[in-house]
């Protein structure tokens, strides 16, 4: 059984027991469930994999924590997504959006979209994705366009959004448009959108360099009745951003999950390929890139624990740690998937090799949940200024 985590890591105070027990259970279930994602040709359907994935995932209860009454600590979910980006893109895609997407209903919902909804996301009957950016609206959130214009007892959607992870294969859309309570961000409501509302549509699927359920929807005039709305009109913004600041860090966990795979995939190459009467392994400047990459690894991983711990722990500025997070697990994420490609050598390139599927499948986190200088503006938007005039001579 492949292990995708760092024993050493989990053994550290920032994790309690259950922790490793899960990552062991972790690891047991994707051994077990590779078949899903290695025995068809995922790339070629990735909704019909993604949706199999998700299925499975709601069989053996890992969204079950959808309708507990407590809400799940992020140590577990990060631990989740960690394990399951290193067995495959496509699994963590799937445990990932389908978390994210409940999560504004955990958050804000009524007892009574409580009940209608989340009993079908826990066991993964029901599909669940976050419709937020538009073409013109991606890192300024302000600009949303999409209209919810109040007509008699409900509203009344028109306009479009871009980039949704699971377009086209979710039952159930929280969808953020602009109701005008006020300016900019303070004129923004989510709502609670079944796919099979009318007026709404998959404009397009689009097909990335790693390939996924992913599409743009449009919405002509798309009839919602009042208790559509999740949480308070004008509050959008809040549920949005509520739910970034928490997720930023799993981005960090699966960032970490494709940079060990890229790790041991290096570790092994470098270790079995002859090269001048020995192995790569033995080169030097092998080893330097080796050391590199396992420094980056291990501080990724204690940022993103300490991130997940400081939000378990209530702490009041853990969304700076989410954007620490989620910023140095990505980033080196991508250069730790370029020294494995380059210590392949042209073997790396192959495009369906694990080094080539790695190389695309790790661009985009660098870009989704805010890009990697939307997290350099909030980490310097909390630096604490207490500190000037304190500098050591
Ligand atoms: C795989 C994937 C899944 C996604 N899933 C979803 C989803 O489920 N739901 C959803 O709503 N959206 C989703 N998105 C969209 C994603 O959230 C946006 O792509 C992201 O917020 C960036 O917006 P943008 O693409 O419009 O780029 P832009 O906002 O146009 O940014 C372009 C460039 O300008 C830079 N930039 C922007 N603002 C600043 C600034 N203030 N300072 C410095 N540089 C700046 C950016 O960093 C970037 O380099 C997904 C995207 C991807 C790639």
């Amino acid at each position: 059984m492949t292990f995708p985590f760092d024993e050493e890591i989990l053994s550290l105070p920032f994790y309690e027991e259950r922790h490793r027990a899960l990552a062991g259970q972790i690891a047991a279930w994707t051994t077990a469930h590779s078949g899903l994602w290695r025995d068809v040709e995922a790339e070629d359907d990735p909704e019909k994999t993604e949706l199999s994935i998700i299925r499975a995932l709601g069989e053996d209860g890992w969204f079950a924590f959808l309708n507990e009454s407590e809400a799940p600590d992020f140590r577990s979910l990060c631990l989740r997504r960690e394990g399951l980006a290193y067995a495959d893109d496509l699994a963590d895609y799937a445990f990932s959006i389908q978390a994210l997407a409940a999560t504004p209903i955990l958050r804000h919902a009524s007892a009574a979209q409580r009940e209608r909804y989340l009993p079908g996301l826990a066991d993964a009957s029901q599909v669940a994705a976050f419709a937020l950016s538009e073409e013109q609206a991606g890192s300024d959130i302000a600009a949303l366009q999409l209209r919810a214009d109040r007509v008699g007892n409900g509203y009344v959607l028109n306009g479009r959004k871009a980039w949704v992870a699971n377009g086209g294969i979710a039952d159930l859309y929280t969808v953020i448009a602009r109701t005008g309570e006020g300016p900019g961000a303070l004129g923004l409501t989510a709502f609670l959108v079944p796919a099979t509302t009318p007026g709404l549509q998959v404009h397009d699927r689009i097909r990335t360099i790693a390939p996924r359920a992913f599409a743009n929807l449009t919405f002509e005039d798309c009839r919602l009745p009042a208790d559509s709305v999740l949480g308070r009109p004008g509050h959008g913004f809040v549920v949005a951003v509520e739910v970034l600041d928490r997720f930023r860090m799993t981005v960090g966990a699966a960032a970490l999950g494709f940079a060990r795979r890229a790790m041991d995939a290096a570790l092994g190459r470098a270790a079995e390929r002859p090269i001048y009467d020995g192995r790569l392994l033995d080169l030097p400047t092998v080893r330097a890139t080796l050391a590199d990459m396992e420094v980056k690894l291990n501080a990724a991983a204690l940022l993103v624990a300490r991130a997940a711990w400081e939000l378990d722990h209530g702490r009041r500025r853990f969304a700076k740690h989410s954007s620490i997070a989620k910023l140095y697990a990505t980033e080196s994420a991508q250069d730790i998937v370029d020294a494995a490609v380059q210590i392949h050598g042209a073997a790396g390139l192959i495009a369906d090799s694990p080094t080539g599927r790695l190389y695309r499948q790790i661009r985009s986190l660098r870009i989704y949940e805010g890009t990697s200088e939307i997290q350099r503006t909030v980490i310097a938007q909390s630096l604490d200024l207490t500190r000037v005039g304190r500098t050591a001579p």
